[in-house]
């Protein structure tokens, strides 16, 4: 299988790569305008992380190459996929973590991971309910660590993502139970399969992108934190009723 890789050099992602294993994005990324100019690039650091097994991994690789694949190895990787949406290249850096191994750990990791990241993926199994309480330990963690870092608008977007819904005869955490947790967070949420079905995961990424890029529209503008929180609403008003339709 053909393999590449897209990066540029200075930019955050290469800074983010030290320390971590570097990995190749698999075929799959769509081809780069070249012939038009440079196009209007726009970069969205992604960080997956949650407990041991829900699919991060199942779910970056869904992404970046429609395809499941069922065994992926426990390895920390950044991949970097490039696409053209609405006429943009826009470059996804997704950093598919590990679940740390203690407390203190998590603690730094999430460090590490605010610094790099624009965009949070959490991600729990509906069929595994302590992995359900990882994610609620992790948006906790995330908005204390940014509220101390830079007030209450520091935390990036995130989206809370309940895994394997194929496998909903076994599920111990309901829907209602995961959308609430990401009301009351002011988190995206999508219940989706990386098993069954590649359109809820692109519905997912996709709906963080836009996240990203309406909260750095609204950084640079007077309305500020207050729209930041109405866009999350806005956005996800409408993303739930997508991923509704992804998932009929
Ligand atoms: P990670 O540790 O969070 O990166 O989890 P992996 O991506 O390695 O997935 C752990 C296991 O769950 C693997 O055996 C995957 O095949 C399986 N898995 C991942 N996503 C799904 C899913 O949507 N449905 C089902 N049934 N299994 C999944
Ligand atoms: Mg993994």
């Amino acid at each position: 299988m053909v393999v590449r890789e897209s990066q540029r050099p200075g930019t955050k992602r290469s800074r983010a790569m030290e320390g971590l294993q570097r990995s190749r994005t698999m075929e799959g990324t769509s081809p780069r305008s070249r012939s038009e100019g440079p196009p209007q690039r726009v970069d969205a650091n992604i960080a997956l992380i949650g407990a041991e097994d829900v699919g991060k991994s199942a779910l970056t690789v869904r992404f970046l190459t429609r395809r499941f694949i069922g065994e992926y190895g426990d390895i920390e990787s950044i991949h970097s996929h490039c696409d053209m949406i609405d006429g943009r290249e826009i470059c996804f850096n997704i950093w598919d973590s590990v679940c740390p191994q203690n407390e203190g750990i998590a603690d730094h990791n999430i460090t590490k991971q605010l610094q790099w990241a624009d965009g949070f993926i959490l991600v729990y199994s509906i069929c595994d309910r302590s992995s359900f309480s990882v994610v609620e330990q992790q948006v906790r963690r995330l908005r204390g660590q940014a509220r101390t870092r830079g007030g209450p608008g520091a935390t990036p977007p995130i989206i809370i993502v309940g895994n394997k819904r194929d496998l909903r005869h076994r599920r111990t955490v309901s829907s209602e139970e995961g959308r609430l947790l990401a009301l009351t967070a002011d988190c995206g949420f999508f219940e989706i399969s990386a098993a069954e079905n590649y359109h809820g995961v692109l519905l997912a990424f996709h709906g963080l992108l836009e996240l990203i890029r309406e909260t750095r529209a609204l950084k640079k503008s007077p309305a500020g934190i207050k729209g930041i929180v109405r866009s999350v609403s806005a956005v996800f008003g409408r993303r739930r009723n997508d991923a509704k339709d992804a998932q009929d």
